[in-house]
């Protein structure tokens, strides 16, 4: 063979080759750009920092419907009222900072309690870190009833080493301030009165849980009050009496009923306990009759019991028979929900 010859018959190997190597570093270029598309993409994951707007009225999002049962669609309690560009919650439940960076949200102004069932202020430690890593240096006021001082003293003492590896690694970067809230303990009335948002506390009625509140804020002419968990009772009429928007907790019974027959039989403890969790709470109808008489104007419903999925047939159902005796609308909660009171 000669030369030419040799070098036609080398050279689609030699070409395969290359080909290879290029398609080799084509395909190492593209996981390359994608991991790292995917790493932008997880820090942007949350959504970009929301413009909150110094002129806009009263919104709520709906931060987390669930309750203490597990629900991977829902974190427990927590609701974000937004006044202008200032960020209030009520209760900090499970997962509450996951919801809160999902919305866009990167700052709170002020935390409101309605009662310490772990469900409401469990998330508050991973909502300070999560600030305290954006950089945020201030102690966020945190007000509620009597119990509020021991609850966040607890939280933040679990902090307590935590806080002293990101202080000795990070040193003035990271504030110590943000894991220092200050704490105040209130009776029912008014808590709060600052740039024309007015925050007012009521008794609800959820024994034996003592104290028990919900909460009304009052900006540019409008009222969101949130329940925290309550039965339906006279006092927590009142704290919902002319509300523009109720945020309420519910329990449809109705529901429960056969997984109560069917936990009875092999778990009769666990049935009982079902039984008391649910008198304990705002029956659906119950609800519906109290929001039409106190002349509530909307009405969204979170903490749901059972914690159903949300999906519009599961919806249906928990609210059946509402629209019967409640004039107004009814929203089901789900969490992220944003319900402005502007217009
Ligand atoms: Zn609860
Ligand atoms: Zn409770």
């Amino acid at each position: 063979m000669n030369f030419v010859s040799k070098r036609i018959l080398a050279t689609p190997v030699l070409l395969s080759r290359k080909s290879l190597q290029k398609i080799v570093f084509a395909l190492a270029a593209i996981l390359f750009i994608s991991a790292n598309l995917g790493h932008a993409q997880g820090l942007l994951g949350a959504v970009p920092p929301r413009t909150l707007n110094p002129d806009a009225g009263l919104s709520v999002i709906l931060l987390g419907t669930g309750i203490p049962l597990p629900n991977a669609a829902r974190a427990t309690a927590c609701t974000a009222i937004i006044a202008g560009e200032r960020v209030f919650l009520v209760d900090t439940g499970r997962n509450c900072v996951v919801s809160l960076a999902a919305a866009g949200l990167r700052r709170v102004d002020g935390i409101f309690y309605t009662h310490y069932h772990s469900d409401h202020f469990i998330g508050l430690g991973e909502i300070l870190l999560n600030l305290g890593i954006a950089g945020v240096d201030a102690s966020i006021p945190v007000r509620g009833p009597i119990g509020a001082k021991e609850v966040v003293e607890g939280i933040i003492a679990t902090y307590r080493l935590d806080l002293k590896y990101r202080l000795d690694h990070h040193g003035e970067k990271f504030s110590d301030n943000i894991m220092k809230p200050t704490v105040t303990e209130h009776e029912p009335g008014l808590v709060f009165d600052d740039k024309g948002l007015r925050v007012t506390m009521f008794k609800v009625c959820h024994p034996p849980i003592e104290p028990a509140v919900g909460y009304r804020f009052e900006y540019r002419g409008k009222i969101a009050a949130v329940s925290g968990d309550t039965q339906v009772c006279p006092d927590y009429a009142e704290g919902a009496r002319g509300a523009d928007l109720l945020v309420s907790e519910a329990v449809n019974s109705q529901l429960f009923a056969p997984a109560q027959a069917l936990v009875g039989r092999s778990n009769p403890r666990q049935a009982e306990m079902i039984a008391e969790g649910i008198e304990y709470h705002a029956d659906t109808l119950a609800l519906a009759t109290m929001a039409q008489e106190a002349g509530v104007k909307k009405l969204a419903i979170t903490h749901l019991m059972p914690s159903i999925p949300p999906n519009d047939t599961a919806e249906a159902q928990f609210i059946q028979g509402m629209s019967e005796l409640y004039d107004g609308p009814i929203v089901v909660g789900r969490d992220g929900m944003e319900i402005s009171l502007s217009d």
